[in-house]
């Protein structure tokens, strides 16, 4: 069975995309296809985009340690040249420390709104115990529409069955780094 790569999980197209923009698993996936360090030109072969943008894309993944350089001089001509690595295992303890705090949220949401009536605007601004919709007279105080009460037992159906997907692929994602963690082919930049 071929390994799963870490670009086909949803969960990793998602954060890497919020990280780097709507290319960044494009370039993501370019690393995981050469095992290797690589260099911009590479990428540029494989993703229709100008040098300059997968450089910011590259940027924007470094800021968050996801991926590194070593700079080496060419001897001949002088200049500098980059290679790149992905540090996939970066992603990963990210995902795994962003979606916890988002699963505690959200079971904090299913607890509140077993003991409350929770009411929300049409555009979903932000849900409020009867208390405060009454303070604000029943209308959303950022969009202005009418506060309605939510109905309750679709609300917790459709927030455990978020928590539920978000579980399943968290678990798959760590099953995934436990077995692959001792494979070692980085360089360490
Ligand atoms: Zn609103």
């Amino acid at each position: 069975m071929a390994k799963k790569e870490i670009t086909s999980y949803e969960l990793v197209d998602e954060y890497l995309k919020l990280l780097a923009g709507d290319y960044a698993t494009a370039v993501a996936k370019v690393f995981e296809k050469k095992r290797k360090a690589i260099t911009d030109e590479d990428i540029l072969k494989k993703v229709p985009l100008k040098i300059t943008e997968i450089r910011t894309i590259l940027n924007q993944l470094h800021y968050r340690g996801i991926v590194c350089y070593q700079k080496s001089k060419n001897k001949k001509t002088g200049w500098y040249s980059y290679t790149w690595e992905m540090k996939p295992e970066r992603i990963a303890e990210q995902i795994l420390e962003k979606k916890t705090e988002e699963l505690s949220k959200l079971r904090k949401k299913l607890e509140t709104e077993a003991n409350y009536t929770m009411f929300v605007c049409k555009n979903n601004c932000e849900s409020y115990p009867f208390e405060i919709a009454a303070e604000y007279y029943f209308n959303c105080p950022k969009c202005g529409n009418p506060l309605e009460a939510i109905d309750q037992e679709k609300e917790k159906r459709k927030t455990e069955k978020i928590i539920k997907k978000i579980n399943e692929e968290l678990q798959d994602l760590e099953k995934h780094f436990n077995k692959t963690q001792n494979v070692g082919q980085s360089t360490g930049c």
